[in-house]
């Protein structure tokens, strides 16, 4: 079942300079669960498609649907943690958002921190709760990052090249613990990346798009072994 529908997305920006036409014409859907690479060479429009899924940005025309209300994540190139507060408190910092901004009650709230807890302990970085991001490598860091943007709970995950910041080796890593923790939480995930080979190893289906303005020039269904 497809959880989102992006029909016909054209999206120009104006500037006093000029317009740039970003995307020209892309439908796609999203399918519940599935994780799905949007692959393109720099900027063709890979983020400025993201953000319009995100809600972020309005397309100049063209729709997205959604098959039910959802809660999105949105996991940038960086991992912006704050240097000056602990792993912990890094990862708890959405859910401390939605508790001020909701007003969470009291006990979700500790369940909310109990998960984070539970989270960071599961994917390795339990001995770490209380050192700052200074003091963890970058695979670290973005795990403690994924952990921040899995710890609201979404429904679908935006990740826009979470991996380019990185060496290219630790990038490989990083890349399969990132995925096996996506996989085991069963999020559906939208992921932007240039590096097709990337996109092969992480997703089950790749959507390769054309040069800016971009449009969908292949589909790709990835078998995994
Ligand atoms: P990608 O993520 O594939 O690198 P982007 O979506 O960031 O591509 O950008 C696509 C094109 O749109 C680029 O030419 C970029 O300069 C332009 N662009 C992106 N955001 C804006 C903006 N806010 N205002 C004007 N032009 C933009």
């Amino acid at each position: 079942m497809n959880i989102l529908e992006l029909n016909r997305i054209v999206k120009n920006y104006h500037e006093i300079s000029g317009e740039t036409q970003a995307i020209a014409d892309v439908s796609l859907a999203l399918r519940d669960g599935e994780i799905l690479s949007l692959v393109g060479p720099s900027g063709c429009g890979k983020s400025t498609l993201l953000s319009i899924i995100g809600g972020l940005v309005k397309p100049s025309s063209g729709s997205v649907l959604l098959a039910r209300p959802v809660k999105l994540g949105y996991m940038p190139q960086r991992d912006h943690l704050f240097e000056w507060r602990d792993i912990f408190s890094n990862a708890c910092l959405g859910v401390e958002i939605q508790k001020r901004k909701h007003k969470t009650p009291k006990t979700v709230h500790q369940e909310n921190i109990k998960f984070i807890k539970d989270m960071l302990i599961q994917y390795g970085l339990g001995d770490f709760l209380h050192h700052y991001p200074s003091q963890l490598s970058g695979g670290m860091r973005q795990r403690a990052a994924l952990i921040r943007t899995l710890a609201v709970k979404p429904d679908i995950l935006l990740l826009d090249e979470p991996f380019s910041a990185l060496d290219y080796q630790t990038r490989l890593y990083v890349a399969d613990e990132i995925t096996a923790i996506i996989r085991q939480q069963k999020k559906t995930v939208v992921f932007v990346t240039h590096d097709i080979s990337e996109a092969i190893a992480v997703s089950d289906r790749v959507i390769v798009l054309s040069g800016r303005p971009a449009r969908v020039s292949a589909e790709h269904e990835i078998e995994l072994t």
